[in-house]
């Protein structure tokens, strides 16, 4: 059962300090959204849990195992903690089917009539099989991002990383993809998303961390944090976005 722990972490880029200091255990099956400002750190911190940025200080570890090592292998990390983006990044010449495809059968060096049946069960799981054999560009965005999600799934991941994946879908679209999230949370999936959906937070997450100028201002459950902000920033903050 994974756990991820972050420890100090701090990040700068040339001499902006972008996270100051970050502690943060995400446990086995455990929700926690970022949520705070644009600028605030939010997508650094998720690209640094996934080793595509590296720390400068502080430590990240994964089930005990210290990841942030200079000269660790990001490749095995990857694997075992995916990663979904705000735009869905699919290749627009393969299907939907392929896409999903593409990595695990490269990674794992494993045939595709050994790995489709799999896929295959992933996009029917998620309410995409009649979609399966689509181009993206005959996809609606929100079924295009149901499919990255899918695609990410298919490295059989053990923690989900999801970077404001709703914020460029159309209103109407929202929901089918925040559905997915639902139904992985109630499979037991362990995810930190970064997310301006508030009620979405508020409903599903085990724990919300609000973000401010690269700090972890304040954390707690969705009914502390919601409810009793104790940070005058995490009111004015709450204010502007509920
Ligand atoms: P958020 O996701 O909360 O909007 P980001 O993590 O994207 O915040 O950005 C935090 C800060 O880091 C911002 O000031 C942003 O300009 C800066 N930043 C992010 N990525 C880079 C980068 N690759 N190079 C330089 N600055 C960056
Ligand atoms: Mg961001």
């Amino acid at each position: 059962m994974p756990t991820l722990v972050l420890n100090g972490v701090q990040k700068s880029f040339g001499k902006n300090p972008v996270l100051q200091g970050i502690d943060l255990t995400v446990t086995s099956g455990q929700m926690v959204c970022l949520i705070g400002a644009s600028g605030s750190g939010k997508s650094t911190l998720l690209r640094c849990m996934n080793l595509l940025e590296p720390i400068d200080d502080g430590s990240i570890t994964l089930d005990g195992i210290d990841i942030s090592e200079p000269g660790y292998d990001p490749q095995p990390v990857r694997q075992r903690i995916g990663m979904v983006f705000q735009s869905f990044n699919l290749f627009p010449h393969m299907t939907a089917l392929d896409n999903a495809l593409l990595a695990p059968r490269r990674v794992h060096g494993t045939s595709r009539a050994e790995l489709e049946p799999k896929v295959v069960e992933l996009f029917s799981r998620f309410g995409l099989a009649d979609r399966m054999h689509h181009y993206p560009d005959q996809l609606s965005g929100g079924q295009q991002q149901r499919v990255a999600i899918v695609r990410a799934l298919a490295m059989k991941p053990q923690i989900m990383l999801f970077d404001e994946i709703t914020s460029a879908l159309d209103p109407e679209l929202v929901g089918e993809v925040l559905d997915v999230l639902r139904q992985l949370r109630s499979e037991g999936m362990t995810m930190v998303l970064a997310t301006h959906e508030m009620g979405f937070a508020r409903e599903l997450a085990d724990t919300v961390c609000f973000l401010d100028r690269g700090r972890i201002l304040e954390s707690g459950s969705p009914e502390q944090v919601f409810g009793a902000p104790e940070q005058e920033r995490t009111r004015a903050f709450l204010s502007r976005v509920l």
